[in-house]
Order: C-alpha cells, then structure tokens, then sequence
C-alpha cells in the first residue's frame, strides 16, 4: 500500500480523491496545508505527495523530502513551474503530472471571460435584480469576423481555436510548432508581433517559461491595437500586470480577463472575504469595470476533477509498480 500526502486539500479534493480511490493500494492523508518549506515535515513517512499549482517543490522542499523518504511527487494539474526540475533529477525524485485533464474547460472558460467582458452580462445581472432594465452602457461586439490571436496551439489553445471558429472570428495564432489540422482549418500562423498588431482580441494559452515571462509588456502593448482585449487563462506571469495596469490607465487594453494572477499564491483559492487584502496591485485591478478576475476556475469542472483524480491515482501506482511513467516530468 503506498501512502499518499495530499496538499492544499480543498472538499472538492478530497471528495474526488475519496470517490476515485483504488481500495487497498493507496492510503491517502489530505492536509489543507500547501507545501513550502515551513509544511515539508507533514509529509515524513509518505512515499509520494500530491500538489497542486501554488504548492512550491524547490530545491530545500525537495532535498527534505527526499530526507524524509518521499519518492514521488504528484503534481494534480498540467503546469509544472513550481518544480525544480533540476534538483528533483539530482536527487532522484520523480515527478509526474496530468498533462491534459479537460482542455475543453480551460478553453471553455477563456470563451466564458470574452463573452462576459464584452456582452456584460454580469452588470445585467445585477442591474435587473435591481429593478434597472436600461442599457445604457452595456453594448458589446460582434466576435464574428474580429481578429482573435492565440498564443500557445497546445491541447488547451486548439480546443479555443476551434471555439473561436465557430464563432466565425478570423483566428491567428503563435506557437513554437505549428499545427498542421489547425493550419487546414484556416487558421493562419504568424510572429508574436503580427499577432499583437492585427488581433482584436489575444487569449494566451502558452506554458510559463523563461522566455514567455511578461510577454505582455510594456513594450508588446506598443504595437496592439487601442481597446484590444486580452485574456490570460494559462500562467499569471505571462502579463506584466503593472505595465497592464498603465495601459488600462491609458484605454489601450480596453479589457482584461484573467483566470491567473503573477501574485495568485496567497489569495486565490481562499476565502478573504473578512480579510484586509495587502495586495495593492489585485485591488487596483479590482477597481477597473473593464477586467474581469476569476482565481484559477478555468479547469473546474467536474469531468475534469475526475480526469484529474483518475491520472493523478494511475501515476502513483504505475511508479509503485514499477511500470513506465508516461506522465512523467523530466527537467
Ligand atoms: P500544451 O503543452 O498542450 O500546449 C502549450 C503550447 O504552447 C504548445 O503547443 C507549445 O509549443 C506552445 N508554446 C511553448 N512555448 C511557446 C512560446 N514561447 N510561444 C508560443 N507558444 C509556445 O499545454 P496546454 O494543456 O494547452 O496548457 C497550456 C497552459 O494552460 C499550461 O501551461 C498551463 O499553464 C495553463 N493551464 C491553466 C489552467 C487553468 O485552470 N487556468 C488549467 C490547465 C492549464
């Protein structure tokens, strides 16, 4: 039986993993605590731990861990940013990871972030429940026949591109590599460059990485159009979000939705509500009517809970039976 620590529990965690439990093979101890260097030794005695994206597997995490005989850790989402890669390697511990788990939710949400911003449908919930039925400011856009860029054609970018086509928008994308079924659906590859010139609206859907940080920036904001709409659903740092806070200043980024902030780690995913929030940047981005915040839902759906539970169980027992770990993480 191979004993799990599972971090971050949230109820919804902790009602799949229970639901999805292989009986008899995985003994599971959920804590609420995420993993970070003052909560490692929670995890003394457990063969593998389970994390999630705001957990961070650094080197001092992952040197105590491997102290304590932890041999793999889990991690219950695709991104993997909050692992060092390198001292994991060195130190022999295995990581894997669910590499897709619905990325027709994530897409979905994206879609969910441009229709609310532009059709405001959440100021005409709210104005009718208070007896006004004006509509005065609420008009919107067609997205039919707009320009929407993708940055990132992965699993997550070409569910949205498919999307967006039957919205009848004219797609460009960016992406390292290319995909051919896209290219024959009619969607036309292009630079960063073009993509941030001819877009009217840019949804981002590439991994964080050295060379995507703040890719949205003061000087990429230079060369789009006035009012462009920009959505974030993939990693927080991917937008320099001062440089995006002077262009919402400036009426250059017309609108914004995100489903990840840079500084995300100690709001989303609890409740604040009686709490002073000390984070001046996410207040002030609060107090635009044109952004639109949702803390990191974009996954949350219930076929993807129970995608995630189902690979994240399948993992640990393939590296408990010494089977090949096709979901395995390698630096
Ligand atoms: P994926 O690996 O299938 O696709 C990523 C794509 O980005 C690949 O095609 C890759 O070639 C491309 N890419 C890499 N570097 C690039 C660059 N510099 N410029 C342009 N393209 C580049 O990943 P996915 O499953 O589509 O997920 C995309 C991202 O979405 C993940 O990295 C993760 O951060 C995020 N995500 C967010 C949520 C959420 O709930 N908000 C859930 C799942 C994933």
């Amino acid at each position: 039986m191979i004993k799990l620590a599972l971090f971050s529990t949230k109820s919804y965690d902790k009602e799949y993993f229970e639901r999805f439990k292989p009986q008899n093979k995985v003994e599971v101890r959920y804590f609420k605590a995420s993993l970070n260097e003052d909560t490692t030794e929670l995890a003394k005695g457990y063969d593998a731990v389970c994390v999630f994206v705001n957990d961070e597997i650094n080197r001092p995490v992952l040197e105590h861990l491997k102290e304590q005989g932890t041999k793999v850790v889990a991690l219950r989402c695709a991104g993997f940013n909050n692992v060092d890669l390198d001292a994991a390697d060195e130190l022999g511990i295995k990581v894997v990871r669910v590499p897709a788990y619905s990325p027709n939710a994530v897409a979905e949400h994206a879609t969910a972030l441009i229709l609310t911003l532009n059709r405001k449908t959440h100021k005409a919930y709210n104005r009718i429940r208070e007896g006004n039925f004006s509509l005065e400011r609420l008009t919107g856009f067609n997205l039919h026949r707009k320009t929407v860029g993708v940055v990132g054609t992965g699993k997550i970018g070409k569910a949205f591109c498919e999307i967006m086509l039957g919205f009848g928008a004219n797609v460009l994308a960016h992406d390292l590599y290319p995909d051919e079924e896209l290219k024959n659906m009619g969607i036309k590859y292009t630079s960063l460059d073009e993509l941030f010139g001819q877009s009217d609206i840019i949804s981002l859907h590439c991994p964080l990485t050295p060379e995507t940080k703040h890719m949205i920036n003061k000087e990429s904001f230079k060369k789009m159009k006035d009012g462009v709409m920009i959505i974030n659903t993939s990693r927080g740092a991917l937008i320099d979000t001062k440089a995006a806070i002077k262009a919402l200043k400036k009426r250059k980024l017309g609108y914004l939705g995100i489903d990840v902030y840079e500084q995300e780690e100690n709001l989303f995913f609890h409740d604040h509500s009686e709490n002073i929030i000390e984070d001046e940047v996410i207040m002030r981005l609060i107090s635009f009517p044109n952004v639109l915040i949702t803390s990191h839902q974009a996954f949350f759906t219930s076929e993807a809970l129970e995608q995630i539970t189902s690979t994240t169980y399948q993992n640990i027992l393939d590296f408990e039976m010494g089977k090949e770990l096709k979901n395995e993480v390698k630096k």
